[in-house]
């Protein structure tokens, strides 16, 4: 899989895509991830990629013509172009995995007050929020969109299983978990999970993934 990132602030991306999973996901080649600058894509001698609004208003909207030469220069037949927005779909597990089966992402990334409306119209497949609230830009948003699909990429975790116990995959949020040593600082483990009895384990597993989510989040339960 590969996937383009478009944003003003390659350096945010750096550190984030070359450690841990991702890092060893790209050396693996599972995938491949490119961080572009959208200034490169500017003809001005100040590399101009923000105008005022049309109609007056508060910030600076990012321009058509640096974001449509890089996207057309970027994208290959039946790519998936995604704008990172809070006013788009909301990123669930579900989307996650349906991105982490497609062949090639260009993912923009906006700043300002958002990008020219026109961009969103012509040059942009999808949509994507990673939650209620509002970033200053979009790059750690593509981050996180990254780091979510990256899990469903066959080989990117050690250990696959752990892509079926966690947190949502059932509509219940995840139980808690312990390791050595067995009592820290007069805090035992709970008896239970001492006990090696695999059946008793899954039910207090289970009761606790419903105590968490009753109180955290009750919409799921729903
Ligand atoms: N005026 C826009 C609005 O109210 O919907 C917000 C613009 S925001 C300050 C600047 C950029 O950050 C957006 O263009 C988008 O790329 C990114 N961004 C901010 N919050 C985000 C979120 N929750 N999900 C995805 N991208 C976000």
């Amino acid at each position: 899989m590969r996937i383009d990132v478009l944003t003003l602030f390659p350096p945010m991306l750096d550190g984030f895509l070359s450690e841990s999973m991702l890092g060893r996901a790209q050396a693996a080649k599972l995938l491949e991830i490119k961080v572009h600058n959208l200034r490169d894509w500017t003809k001005d001698k100040h590399n101009t990629t923000d105008d005022r609004p049309f109609g007056g208003g508060a910030g600076m909207v990012l321009k058509c013509e640096p974001v449509f030469a890089a996207i057309e220069e970027l994208q290959t037949p039946g790519c998936r172009r995604i704008y990172l927005t809070p006013d788009g779909t909301p990123l669930s597990p579900a989307l996650a995995l349906e991105l982490s089966q497609q062949q090639h992402l260009v993912l923009l990334s906006g700043h300002y007050e958002g990008i020219d409306q026109r961009i969103r119209e012509k040059v942009i497949d999808q949509e994507v929020s990673i939650g209620d609230y509002v970033l200053t830009n979009g790059t750690l948003a593509a981050a996180v969109l990254i780091d979510a699909l990256a899990r469903f990429i066959p080989g990117v975790l050690g250990e696959e299983k752990s892509l079926t116990t966690e947190s949502f995959t059932s509509k219940l949020l995840d139980f808690p978990q312990y390791t050595r040593p067995a009592v820290y600082r007069d805090m035992s483990v709970p008896e239970v999970l001492l006990s090696g009895n695999h059946g008793e384990i899954e039910k207090w597993r289970h009761a606790k993934q419903v105590e968490k989510t009753s109180s955290v989040r009750p919409d799921l339960l729903k």
